[in-house]
């Protein structure tokens, strides 16, 4: 069956600045492939527009080819050359967008943290509408991520639909309130905005700032459809300690605003499967857990002497939204409690760095820690095999996507009580929880008490009850993660979207 069952078949167009595995850099690159090929699975026409940035993995890109005809699209007061190329991710059509604009908006050697980002990313909106006008594309849903590519919401009704781009209704999606695309309001005029007429309190001017716009604020005002990455973040954004000043913005649009919990990837990580792992396993038979342990042990040159300790992993990026002193008191509190502990994390933050890098030569011959203080895609294929506990003391989290690997894997999230860890991670031990969902250990207070009390029960319930231990691994590796109901609900909420506008007879 690959047809919708739920009504016609829709053609939606991702607009995004990343999308996994050819320029990503955090959870929205996932989303935008995990989402698309979902969607794709159930029938519906799929296309992305990306920027065509220096940096991407081009071996992983089918049949890229340049389009011949440039698409022209406007900027500072005059039209740029765009070439337009065409190519295959993960079985998905992508268009990507080389502008020919004398900055090289996208030849900077990173995808983000340039000083002109706002500039390149509100030219790629721009060009990126353009490119869906002039190729006669007529989709029911544009959908466009983060801020930026926000602008296409404003773009879209301010200059597209009257030039004759009308079929769609406007998709947004906010995968991080943290950053918000905020500028001096007469930047908004280089890629054809009205600065006059946007910068006003209920559009796109900045709720703390009335010279600035905010490009996110813009994409709440003007989408039909806004989501964010899980229930109970888009409850937390909505009050004044989450919001970020948006909390305003978002309860007066209540109404078009969603929060869905995201999916992962579920052939790319599957312990059954997984070239990465030293022994393949699965739910009926997790012997190989063992092994990986052992692998993961003699790898790293830690004790192997009991195959019974545990073992506590944590991987992140080690910024203050995943709690970093937390991450810490957590390798501290296992050693005391007998467990072995790995952290796998790198730091933007040059003091963060360091500080972990102490740390990790204070371990340096340790038998039971280790820290390694870089990305490494494969190591953390091993280590979510190997774990037996797995630490996110976050102190906000849109969505996090750890927690569901580790669970995937037979690794036992200890999480913190937010986002989107609220809404996947429910605690053993809480007999408010009906019993078939409970899944990890959660605190709610985001100190090192709180951290304990979790890690503690954790770690009592391993020790002592290892046959009800072993089904809970079990249970957690059977929970399905996968994108196929996320999906549906985004596909159900394009559906009414469309429907609504068809009913209205508005474009
Ligand atoms: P965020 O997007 O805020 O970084 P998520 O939990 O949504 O957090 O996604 C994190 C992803 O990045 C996971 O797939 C995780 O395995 C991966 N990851 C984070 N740090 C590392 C690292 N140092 N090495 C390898 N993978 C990492």
């Amino acid at each position: 069956q690959t047809s919708s069952t739920r009504g016609t078949r829709l053609h939606v167009i991702h607009i995004a600045a990343e999308m996994a595995p050819v320029a990503k850099v955090g959870g929205l690159g996932d989303v935008v492939t995990g989402l698309s090929k979902a969607l794709q699975k159930k029938g519906h026409l799929v296309e992305i527009v990306l920027p065509k940035y220096d940096i991407m993995r081009y071996d992983l890109i089918q049949d890229l080819k340049a389009l011949d005809a440039p698409i022209e699209s406007y900027f500072d007061g005059r039209l740029f050359k765009n070439r337009i190329w065409v190519g295959t991710v993960e079985g998905l059509p992508v268009y990507f967008i080389e502008p020919h604009h004398p900055s090289k908006f996208f030849w900077r050697g990173q995808l983000y943290g340039e000083d002109d980002d706002f500039k390149r990313f509100s030219f790629f909106s721009r060009a990126a509408l353009e490119l869906l006008l002039q190729a006669g594309k007529k989709p029911d849903i544009i959908h466009c991520h983060d801020w930026q590519t926000a602008f296409v919401a404003p773009l879209y009704w301010d200059l597209y639909v009257p030039k004759g781009l009308d079929s769609a209704r406007i998709c947004f999606t906010c995968h991080n309130f943290e950053y918000q695309g905020a500028a001096p309001a007469s930047d908004l005029a280089s890629c054809g905005l009205d600065v006059y007429r946007l910068n006003k309190p209920d559009r796109m001017q900045d709720n703390s700032a009335n010279d600035r716009v905010n490009s996110v604020k813009g994409a709440i005002v003007f989408s039909n459809i806004v989501t964010t990455v899980s229930p109970s973040y888009a409850q937390e954004v909505r009050t004044a300690e989450g919001g970020r000043g948006l909390q305003a913005t978002l309860n007066s649009h209540s109404k078009k605003f969603v929060g869905i919990l995201n999916g992962i990837d579920t052939d790319a990580w599957n312990p059954a499967t997984d070239p990465l792992v030293k022994v393949q396993y699965n739910s009926n038979d997790i012997e190989g857990k063992a092994e990986n342990k052992e692998a993961l042990r003699s790898h790293l040159g830690m004790s192997s002497a009991n195959v019974w300790q545990p073992l506590v992993a944590c991987i992140t990026r080690l910024v203050p939204q995943k709690g970093v002193h937390l991450i810490r008191h957590a390798l501290y509190r296992t050693l005391e409690l007998g467990g072995q502990f790995v952290l796998l994390g790198s730091s933007p933050v040059s003091q963060i760095q360091r500080e972990f890098e102490d740390i990790s030569s204070k371990f340096k011959n340790h038998e039971h820690a280790r820290l390694i203080l870089k990305y490494d895609e494969s190591l953390a294929h091993l280590i979510y095999a190997a774990s037996d506990m797995f630490i996110i003391p976050s102190i906000f989290e849109p969505c996090g996507l750890t927690q569901m690997i580790a669970m995937r894997y037979g690794s036992i999230p200890i999480a913190r009580k937010t986002g989107g860890l609220n809404d996947s991670v429910f605690d053993v031990d809480d007999d408010n929880i009906p019993i078939q969902y409970r899944n990890g250990f959660t605190f709610l207070k985001a100190d090192e008490q709180g951290l304990n009390s979790a890690l503690e029960r954790a770690m009592y319930h391993y020790k002592n009850d290892p046959e009800g231990w072993k089904q809970l691994v079990q249970k957690d590796m059977n929970i399905d993660f996968s994108w196929g109901s996320s999906a549906s609900v985004y596909e159900d909420l394009y559906q009414k979207s469309v429907c609504r506008a068809r009913a209205t007879n508005r474009p």
